[in-house]
């Protein structure tokens, strides 16, 4: 079986296939050490309570992305669209890209 962890990176955008933000799209801002948790833009928004630190600081209900496990995204390819599984790939100069099956371009 072909590990699916690696796959998605920093800037991609994803689409959230399962979960209260299912069919949302988003990029992708951080992924943790592990490759399991990703951080998404704008999805699974947990609302948090802030003290003000500083003074005239304002305190209140700040919103921040919680992380998504990689098995609920999937990849949308910027070339046609579409979410796609990738493939991966190594060119001539052994340089790895990641190839979209449903258009089959190079999406690095
Ligand atoms: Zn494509």
């Amino acid at each position: 079986m072909v590990k699916s962890k690696h796959r998605l990176k920093r800037g991609d955008i994803v689409l959230i296939i399962l979960g209260e933000d299912r069919g949302k799209k988003g990029k992708i801002l951080s992924i943790d050490k592990k490759k399991d948790f990703i951080i998404v833009e704008g999805a699974r928004l947990a609302k948090k309570h802030m003290r003000p630190r500083k003074q005239g600081e304002q305190g209140g209900i700040i919103e921040k992305e919680a992380p998504i496990h990689i098995s609920n995204l999937k990849l949308v390819c910027p070339k046609c669209g579409k979410s796609t599984r990738v493939q991966k790939s190594i060119l001539e100069n052994k340089k790895r890209v990641r190839v979209c099956n449903k258009c089959g371009e190079f999406i690095d």
